[in-house]
């Protein structure tokens, strides 16, 4: 009867998800065709899928239901790292698209990784970063490395359901990148020696090799552009030791660590480019890696969405569901233009990225509004859900939880800001 109410007051309704087709799917899917096909297009604004994208995300979609959201708050109690569901993950090639198919993965454009992750992200933002903190540890050596390296590293995340972590943070130092002490000194035989202190890294206790930046000009006065390495470093190389699991707010089932370095050897075969290249290198990783934390909160923001708008449905209060009450309303339709906002913001900066362009305006556009989306949107979720969206029986709780680090991670809201300005008065003054 409520129902009836509500349908009458408002002429349509959000269905939690689209209607599911079972698709015994990946053996169908033509990894070099997909590329070319969702990439391609002459000009003009198409907002089509293509059918193949269509299938994976309707694969993406039937995995997360299926394996992600029965799992998510047990997930969230225990805070164990979700294994069995990166190693399923993997089976479909839900986590390897972004390495190109000569080393073994599905080559996916971007674009179509960022709409899985919003995808899996709608399930649990927990297991979403988990899987998609992969993808963080290798940008450097997909965008950076040679074709040795690239064979080594991505081709072993493609062949094994292994994972990889980026670890450039530090307890001293986090947004301002040049800060880093972590320092490596080259041997008698010319490979490094790092020494030094990792925080907050996603993924560190179960990463079988990590993106490394360290320090290998001890002069102060030397510019960023040239002060710093990047390392690719094996997990089990003596002298690495990974710290204790941190219990976080929220995410709680994505593993973060610190990892202290003493005396580490690493072959100066695993330098990316050349010394002194490394801050350029862990930068320009976040124009691969941004869109699809941008696209992560979109799904948070959307779970949240369409939780309260069931709940406003179903709830009554003076006699009629509160999807009737203007107020409520409207924060269903801010959330509305929020999430479809992002949406098109995280598209297009991967858009741009798969289209051989800088993307760094767009992605950070994408990650910060997206963020601060994400963040607005589960607020929202717990007060159309009253009391009880404060209450750990009901899911929007989580969802502020989890939602909190998209406004830290991957370069704070503020440093967004600071990076669209910089991107704004480049732009303004014709460079
Ligand atoms: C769960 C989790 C997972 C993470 N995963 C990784 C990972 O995998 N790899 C990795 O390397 N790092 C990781 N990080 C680290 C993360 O990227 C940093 O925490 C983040 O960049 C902020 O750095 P900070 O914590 O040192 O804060 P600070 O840099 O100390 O900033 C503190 C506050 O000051 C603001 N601020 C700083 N500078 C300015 C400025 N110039 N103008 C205005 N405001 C400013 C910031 O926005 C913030 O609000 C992770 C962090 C967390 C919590």
């Amino acid at each position: 009867m409520a129902f009836n109410l509500v349908r009458s007051a408002l002429s349509r309704t959000t269905p939690l998800l689209t209607r599911q087709k079972h698709h015994a799917l990946i053996g169908a899917i033509n990894a070099n065709h997909f590329a070319h096909e969702t990439t391609g297009g002459e000009g003009g604004l198409c907002f089509e899928l293509t059918d193949d994208q269509k299938s994976i995300l309707e694969l993406a979609e039937k995995f997360t239901r299926e394996e992600v959201m029965p799992k998510a708050a047990e997930l969230d109690r225990t805070g164990d790292f979700p294994m069995d569901i990166f190693k399923k993950a993997f089976e479909l090639g839900l986590v390897t698209e972004i390495i190109p198919t000569e080393y073994g993965g599905m080559g996916l454009p971007l674009l179509d990784h960022c709409m899985i992750s919003e995808k899996i992200a709608y399930g649990c933002t927990g297991v979403g970063t988990a899987l998609s903190a992969n993808a963080l540890g290798q940008a450097p050596v997909l965008l950076f490395g040679n074709e040795e390296q690239k064979k080594e590293y991505l081709g072993r995340c493609a062949a094994e359901p292994l994972l990889c972590a980026y670890a450039v943070t530090e307890p001293g130092t986090g947004s301002d990148v040049a800060g880093v002490r972590t320092k490596a000194t080259k041997n008698a035989d010319g490979d490094y020696v790092i020494d030094g202190q990792k925080m907050w890294i996603t993924g560190a206790g179960v990463a079988n090799w990590f993106f490394v930046l360290a320090r290998t000009n001890p002069d102060p006065k030397a510019k960023a552009s040239e002060a710093f390495t990047g390392f690719i470093v094996e997990a089990d190389t003596p002298g690495v030791i990974v710290g204790r699991k941190e219990w976080n707010m929220g995410q709680r089932c994505s593993d973060t660590r610190g990892i202290t370095f003493e005396g580490a050897v690493v072959p100066k075969k695993n330098v990316l480019v050349g010394e002194g290249k490394g801050f350029r290198i862990a930068m320009g990783a976040f124009d691969l890696t941004r869109p699809p934390v941008a696209s992560g909160a979109v799904g948070l923001a959307q779970r949240a969405l369409d939780e309260a708008t069931q709940y406003s449905l179903q709830r009554t209060t003076f006699g009629r569901p509160i999807a009737t009450h203007q107020a409520i309303q409207f924060m269903l339709a801010d959330m509305v233009i929020g999430i479809n906002t992002s949406r098109m913001a995280y598209m297009r900066a991967a858009y741009d990225f798969d289209h051989g362009r800088r993307n760094t305006y767009w992605a950070s556009i994408a990650k910060c509004w997206a963020g601060d989306v994400a963040n607005k949107c589960a607020a929202d979720a717990v007060q159309i859900f009253g009391g009880a969206g404060f209450n750990t029986e009901y899911p929007v709780e989580k969802l502020m939880r989890d939602a909190k680090i998209f406004q830290i991670y991957e370069g704070t809201a503020q440093i967004q800001r600071m990076i669209i300005a910089r991107e704004h008065f480049q732009q303004a003054m014709g460079q």
